[in-house]
């Protein structure tokens, strides 16, 4: 016989999944109704009103795929793209090495503009590249790359990747909720996010938005979506007025987003990123003191994940594993070619509190003590004043 299942209390630390809103829960515990019930249908309006709200946009085409953040990232290449379209990504980091794998299994002739795994992609690199390539038709770069630390500028490359006629595709999975993503002020062309960063609720849905001219570049396919799945030409008319049965809504996933952005919204948009920008501030400033280096320069910092440059001596796996055991805090190692050099801390959603920050400055203290590694006394206290939480940026 097996016991009730009964998962260890964690701090979700990590690059995701976040802490979950227990209003979220609460939610995910309500009795099902059916996918086509009215109600549900009131719920989906509302669920995709708020996403418009975050996401900053007014584009009618914004659903929620079903799957998780990588669902999203299929569903924007499918629909877009055609065999032998010329995509352009950005490359510096590990998620935007999976576009480029998505982009060529949808027979994309795929450009890579690379940059290093904690820096940007310059503007200039992709003018540049659209002056040797003016074929491309798309651009896709990630906003918040999540294997690194860094917060991707936008405008500048949008202006540019217009210019040249071509769609600005944008990964918001790490930044929706956290930072601005301001898909109509930037004029992103196609978006997509995912529940279990900065929304907070668990993975297993993906927010996704389309504008005018990208709906314009599906209208114009020749070819069928090779995904019947995540071919929304068919899911508008289950989101949409028309409420087509395409396959059965995960409705407590519903539930669950609908919960967790009224949440934000609620809070405030502007207030709920500017809560993550003054912790994101407060815990980066109490790892500089405590003699560690972070992995990417200031400025071009994501306030929501914080990559650590790990001392040498000090044993990756061990202190994560005592920070989890002996804390119950989860923290993220280093992927692809970071891997066993870097840290990295998430402050996404619920998990973005004031607690958690002071909690893990000073379990992370001791943790490092053991491994031999001695941070200045008093650190803590000193970069945790009551005067620092008045940090805005
Ligand atoms: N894009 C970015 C920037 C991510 O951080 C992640 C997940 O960490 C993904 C895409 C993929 O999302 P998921 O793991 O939810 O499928």
């Amino acid at each position: 016989m097996l016991s009730e299942l009964k998962p260890p209390s964690r701090i979700l630390m990590g690059p995701g999944p976040s802490d979950v809103h227990p209003h979220v829960l609460k939610a995910m515990a309500t009795p099902l109704v059916g996918h086509l019930d009215p109600s549900f249908l009131e719920i989906m309006n509302e669920t995709m009103q708020l996403m418009r709200i975050v996401f900053e946009t007014e584009n009618r085409l914004t659903v929620a795929m079903s799957g998780t953040g990588s669902a999203g990232m299929e569903t924007v290449f499918v629909n877009l793209v055609e065999p032998g379209d010329k995509v352009m990504i950005g490359v510096n980091g590990l998620f935007g090495t999976r576009m480029v794998d998505v982009a060529e299994r949808c027979g994309a002739e795929v450009v890579q503009v690379k940059g290093e795994w904690g820096d940007i992609i310059y503007p200039e690199q992709i003018e540049e590249a659209l002056k040797a390539h003016p074929d491309t038709v798309i651009v896709a770069v990630v906003h918040a790359e999540t294997s690194t630390g860094v917060l991707q500028p936008l405008q500048e490359i949008a202006d540019i990747v217009h210019q040249y006629g071509a769609l600005l595709l944008v990964d918001a999975v790490t930044s929706l909720g956290g930072i601005h993503v301001s898909i109509d002020k930037v004029g992103i062309d196609a978006c997509y996010s995912g529940t279990q960063k900065c929304i907070s609720a668990p993975p297993g849905l993906s927010p996704v938005t389309f504008n005018e001219r990208a709906l314009e570049k599906m209208a114009r396919r020749k070819s069928k979506v090779q995904s019947w799945y995540l071919d929304l030409s068919m899911i508008q008319n289950y989101w949409g007025k028309e409420r087509f049965y395409h396959h059965t809504a995960p409705i407590s996933m519903v539930y669950a987003l609908r919960e967790a952005l009224r949440i934000i919204v609620n809070d405030g948009l502007e207030e709920t990123i500017e809560r993550h920008w003054r912790y994101g501030k407060i815990l980066q400033n109490g790892i500089e003191a405590m003699g560690l280096k972070l992995h990417v320069e200031e400025g071009k910092r994501l306030p929501e994940l914080t990559s650590i440059v790990i001392p040498e001596g000090v044993d990756d796996l061990a202190v994560r594993k005592n920070l989890l055991n002996q804390y119950g805090i989860e923290i993220g190692g280093g992927l692809g070619e970071l891997k066993g050099k870097i840290w990295r801390v998430g402050l996404m959603g619920y998990s973005c509190q004031l607690r958690n920050v002071v909690l893990f400055l000073s379990a992370f203290e001791e943790v490092l003590r053991e491994q031999g590694y001695k941070a200045p006394k008093g650190v803590i206290e000193s970069v945790v004043r009551p005067d620092n939480l008045m940090f805005t940026n």
